[in-house]
């Protein structure tokens, strides 16, 4: 929550603490007190119970919720996540940063998130089916191709998105593609999508690192999370030369100092569902030398970058005085606490920030909202050129932002996304608007 005159005390503290980023960047942006009132309130918040009748025949009643944040430039854009630990608090708090992405990356979107109340490894493939379905019934209201719209998250994927928009295009009577992103290709889903938020990242990196002189032969790359971001990441990083030397998963991680065979260790994860060090040759693996540690460790070796790619919250003040990474590049959506934040910057760790990063995802949504609204779709030529430009376009400007004022490059793109945010507000009628045209 930023303060303003007439600010209630924050109602959360995830949320509470993302807003600390943003109360940062007021100091380097002129903006009207009128925007800064509108951006300290999620615009709507939506809570649903969710009946699914499971494969024993009992009724379970999952929680789920949709927020949308603002769009005052743009239909809400933002993805679905399925985890145990969903809270309101939560979902506010990733709509805040969706809102900000999206500003960041000049798309027409405001920004929005959902999420349910589950473990979905513990349900059957069809429960979570009617659980998707369900999820859908209950929001149909709340979403649209011009209201609101839904994309993968944790623990969501492209089948599950491909349900989401049959069920709201049941109900609606109408076949309505642009409601879902992420949605396979068969679908209307767009080329690349499903590696973009990885994809995004490694043009981000591949433009900053050289800066600061790190060429990928000598350069060591820890990532923690091993999912659809976090393990295409790596073996982008792989074949572009890095020593990708630790990865982990939610059981913990592998750290092999001469390096990962990554897409070694990819195929064995996806065969036996376990993340092994191992070297294959066709069917064959071998294992290779390596510790086994656990998620913390991952965060504290010494590496020269490290990718956080799972959840939120992961490096606090408690474990960042014991970072050693050089160089942080946020995969994951809030990964880094403030108060850590504050800690890194201290320390002249150079940290790059989610919103910049990990926006490689909603860009391509924006790619397969515009393919599905013209009935017209591109090649992965074309989705991976135009994501290359923008990802680098807005990335340069953020680091001449940062560079301009000498401040940290989370500042920087909040400053960047700001602007775009505050102008769209004024435009819509401020005090300050009508006091100056
Ligand atoms: P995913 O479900 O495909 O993978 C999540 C990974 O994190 C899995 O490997 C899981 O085992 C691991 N994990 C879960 N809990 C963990 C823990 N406590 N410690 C370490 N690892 C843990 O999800 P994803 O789509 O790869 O998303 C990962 C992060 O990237 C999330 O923060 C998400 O919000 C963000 N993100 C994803 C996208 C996208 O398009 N998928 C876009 C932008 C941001």
């Amino acid at each position: 929550m930023i303060a303003t005159k007439n600010s209630p005390k924050p109602a959360t503290s995830l949320l509470a603490d993302a807003s600390k980023r943003l109360e940062k960047a007021l100091k380097y942006i002129s903006i009207s007190e009128d925007a800064i009132a509108r951006l300290s309130y999620p615009k709507a918040s939506l809570s649903v119970s969710i009946p699914v009748r499971m494969d024993n025949g009992s009724l379970q009643v999952f929680t789920g919720y949709r927020v949308r944040y603002d769009d005052t430039r743009g239909p809400g854009k933002g993805g679905v996540r399925y985890h145990p630990n969903v809270s309101l608090d939560e979902v506010q708090s990733l709509a805040f940063w969706m809102t900000f992405k999206c500003a960041l990356l000049d798309l027409p979107f405001g920004g929005a998130k959902g999420g349910i109340i589950v473990n979905p490894k513990k349900l059957s493939k069809a429960e979570v089916e009617r659980l998707s379905r369900g999820y859908v019934n209950e929001i149909a209201d709340f979403i649209g191709p011009d209201i609101d719209i839904l994309a993968p998250d944790v623990y969501t994927n492209s089948t599950i998105m491909g349900w989401m928009m049959d069920r709201y295009s049941t109900i609606k009577r109408q076949l309505t593609r642009g409601v879902v992103t992420g949605k396979p290709l068969s679908l209307g889903g767009s080329q690349g999508r499903d590696k973009a938020t990885a994809t995004g990242a490694f043009y981000v990196i591949q433009m900053i690192l050289p800066k600061f002189n790190c060429i990928p032969q000598d350069t060591t790359v820890a990532i923690q999370g091993f999912g659809n971001a976090g393990a295409t990441l790596a073996e982008l990083l792989f074949h572009a030369g890095y020593q990708v030397v630790a990865v982990s998963d939610s059981k913990g991680g592998i750290y092999a100092p001469s390096g990962l065979d990554i897409p070694s260790v990819r195929e064995h994860k996806y065969r036996s569902r376990e993340m092994k060090a191992v070297y294959c040759r066709d069917t064959v693996c071998d294992i290779v030398e390596h510790r086994t540690i656990s998620n913390q460790e991952l965060l504290t070796l010494d590496v020269d970058v490290l990718i956080p790619a799972a959840l939120e919250n992961q490096i606090t003040a408690d474990n960042a005085p014991d970072v050693k990474a050089k160089y942080i590049f946020e995969v994951a959506n809030g990964p880094i606490d403030s108060a850590a934040d504050e800690i890194l910057n201290n320390r002249g760790i150079e940290v790059f920030p989610d919103i910049l990063v990990n926006a490689g995802g909603v860009t391509v949504s924006h790619f397969e909202w515009v393919q599905n609204r013209n009935g017209w779709y591109w090649t992965l030529e074309e989705v991976n050129q135009r994501l290359k430009e923008k990802m680098t376009a807005e990335t340069q400007k953020v680091w001449d932002i940062a560079q301009t004022n000498q401040i940290d490059i989370r500042t920087a793109a909040y400053v960047h996304g700001l602007k775009r945010l505050g102008e769209a507000i004024d435009a819509k009628g401020t005090r300050d608007y009508y006091n100056t045209n």
